[in-house]
């Protein structure tokens, strides 16, 4: 028996009166669960599997094969689910989380993914930035950093705002100018993203929750940044929030 915090963060019919959980949690990552009758109006788990949920859940594990024994709602995210910003930026998440296969059982991606899910929670009109603090912490766990600030081929770093910055879309990483001029396929990288992605890089997320909210559109060249990368080192068929909302 396996007792374990964790999140739900899908739910899906399965068989007759079955469900099957797609539960997220540090110390076993992410896994299909069985929830036995969760579809039977009279089973008193009916309602209370309506993802994205935060629950103390007991497992019965054979095989690898995992089913849900007890369940205790922790949080149940009401604002995650009312606004329809916060509830794109979930979607988002899920894609994220889903395409990059966190397959390892890891602390700090799920602690990750917890606290952008309670800070979406808390300021759902600053969801965007929760998002993609998120997307820059994860491909930094993962092992594909992307420092915006020094040159990945002559390690250059630029600190002067003012200087232009390249991405390469080839290559998928930043170049100082003279390193960009070697590449075919490069996108100047505005200070707007520049100051975007140093302040997802090294900002709390209790940051955010002050942060001013800004629309949807000012994040489009971040976001194409983080698209580029994140299909070259995990999978061409992501989809990033902006091609969700678009
Ligand atoms: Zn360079």
């Amino acid at each position: 028996m396996i007792n374990e915090n964790g999140l739900i963060l899908k739910a899906s019919s399965y068989k007759e009166k079955d469900k099957l959980l797609t539960f997220y949690a540090s110390s076993l990552g992410k896994i299909q669960v069985l929830c036995k009758a969760a579809r039977d109006p009279m089973n008193h788990w009916a309602s209370s599997m309506d993802p994205p949920l935060l629950a103390w859940c007991s497992l019965l594990e054979r095989n690898h094969f995992f089913q849900l024994t007890d369940i205790r709602e922790m949080n149940v995210f009401p604002g995650l689910r009312e606004h329809y910003r916060s509830r794109l930026v979930y979607h988002a998440l899920l894609q994220a989380i889903h395409y990059t296969e966190v397959a390892e059982p890891a602390e700090e991606p799920f602690r990750l993914f917890l606290e952008t899910l309670l800070g979406i929670e808390k300021a759902p009109e600053n969801a965007e930035w929760f998002y993609y603090r998120f997307m820059i912490h994860f491909l930094n766990l993962q092992g594909f950093q992307r420092d915006i600030t020094t040159c990945i081929q002559c390690h250059t770093v630029i600190s002067d705002d003012r200087e232009p910055f390249y991405f390469s879309l080839d290559t998928a990483s930043f170049l100082c100018p003279e390193c960009a001029k070697k590449e075919l396929n490069i996108v100047q990288v505005s200070q707007n993203v520049g100051s975007i992605w140093k302040k997802c890089q090294h900002s709390a997320p209790q940051d955010f929750l002050k942060e001013k909210a800004v629309f949807f559109h000012n994040f489009k060249d971040l976001d194409r940044i983080i698209s580029v990368i994140v299909k070259q080192v995990f999978h061409q068929d992501f989809v990033s929030l902006a091609e969700i909302v678009l």
